[in-house]
């Protein structure tokens, strides 16, 4: 059967080891033991298979082999959304620079005490090297970024 690119989700690594059930994504059966997952699609017996979710048991007929590959995916899947959250964390901490900024200068007249004027221009000053190494580590995985354009 030829591959259908309109359901492009569909040919997730996991639908390999996985039955649908009525043509339903949400209910889907494992292939090697049988066992049907209602309402998680597919997600949920990629975890059955690779095992080590303490809330999805895990499969008992499935070969080793493929338990491990399915736990290096789903370990990959997971690396790649924490990489991904690292980086939204990132661009938030520059678009928030401006008015971290502005507030900062704000703060000056707020704060009277002499402590307060020596620690907040240190803090500025770390946040800025330290988003200036995130904009570096950025700019090197993704080469989209113009630098010109983060100031
Ligand atoms: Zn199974």
């Amino acid at each position: 059967m030829a591959p259908n690119i309109s359901t492009k989700s569909k040919r997730d690594i996991g639908w390999e080891h996985v039955e649908m059930i009525d043509n339903n994504r949400m209910l889907t059966k494992c292939k090697y033991c049988g066992k049907e997952m209602k309402g998680s699609g597919v997600s949920r017996l990629k975890q059955h298979i690779a095992g080590g979710f303490s809330n999805v048991e895990k499969c008992e007929k499935c070969p080793v082999a493929i338990s491990r590959a399915m736990r290096e995916h789903t370990n990959n899947q997971k690396k790649e959304n924490e990489d991904v959250l690292a980086q939204k964390a990132a661009l938030r901490e520059i678009l928030l620079e401006p008015i971290r900024k502005k507030f900062g200068l704000d703060d000056d007249f707020v704060n009277e005490e002499e402590s307060d004027e020596e620690i907040f221009p240190m803090q500025r000053e770390h946040l800025k090297i330290s988003i200036q190494g995130s904009i570096r580590d950025i700019h090197e995985t993704k080469s989209g970024l113009g630098r010109n354009n983060l100031h």
